[in-house]
């Protein structure tokens, strides 16, 4: 079933999404050769419960153990923290993370690169940046689940990247997941139509390589098949009478 939110709740949203945003700016900074991503993760949560009220979203979420995901280079996404992932120059760390606040989750993620990365690294993470503004477009009553989707994968396609199916956008609310599923692919005019009130999270996941994921046997991390570098970008989006309104801003 799909919730759609009144103007009061999509504020509130909004403002747990504001908490993220201002994590998302200062979080380059902390992202450093030689900086773990526990390191990284323990910053985090005590930014986030600096705030009054606010909790990190996906700590102990189906039993996940950190306040952040921090996948790197051909992780896609759910990477555990660990004191033993020191990231170092050259590397792509996808962090993504989730506020809840007032009873409501706002979700998020961001690709940052540790310099200098290929030149093929920062097209693909500018490549999916691009796409994630492509499909917060499509954010609009009337258009369709197809629409957005087939935005961002023709970035994708243009550029050659693989973009992963297994794993899709989402409703977003008073659950960190609600239906409806969000593809990064799809048909032109065809799905879900969009409807005033929706909140969705869309997430672009492109891989420089081809489009293959696994789950490792830690059972959370999915890094692409072919090991290539993969790029996360997300935003909660409102879908409003005046167009999109990107809550994680
Ligand atoms: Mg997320
Ligand atoms: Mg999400």
């Amino acid at each position: 079933m799909i919730h759609l939110k009144s103007a009061a709740e999509i504020d509130t949203i909004a403002r747990a999404g504001a908490i993220l945003a201002e994590l998302y700016r200062q979080i380059p900074a902390q992202v450093r050769p030689g900086v773990s991503t526990a390191q990284l993760d323990r910053w985090a949560e005590e930014f986030i419960r600096g705030h009054r009220g606010a909790e990190p979203a996906f700590k102990g979420l189906y039993g996940f153990p950190a306040t952040l995901c921090t996948s790197v280079n051909h992780e896609v996404v759910h990477g555990i923290p660990s004191t033993r992932r020191v990231l170092k120059e050259g590397d792509v760390v996808s962090v993504d993370c989730g506020v809840k606040l007032e009873g409501f989750y706002a979700d998020a993620a961001i690709s940052i690169p540790i310099a200098p990365v290929a030149p093929e690294v920062e097209a693909l993470l500018e490549r999916t940046q691009v796409a994630l503004a492509r499909g917060i477009e499509q954010a609009r009553p009337g258009r369709r689940l197809g629409d957005m989707g087939s935005a961002i994968q023709a970035v994708a396609d243009e550029a050659g990247y693989g973009v992963v199916r297994e794993l899709v956008g989402h409703g977003v609310g008073r659950q960190p997941h609600e239906e409806p599923q969000v593809p990064n692919f799809g048909t032109a005019g065809k799905g879900l139509k969009l409807l005033e009130g929706m909140v969705l999270a869309i997430e672009p996941m492109f891989n420089l390589g081809s489009a293959g994921v696994r789950t490792l046997p830690d059972r959370w991390t999915v890094v692409t098949a072919d090991r290539k570098v993969s790029a996360h970008f997300e935003h909660t989006v409102a879908v409003t009478a005046d167009g999109p309104r990107i809550l994680t801003v």
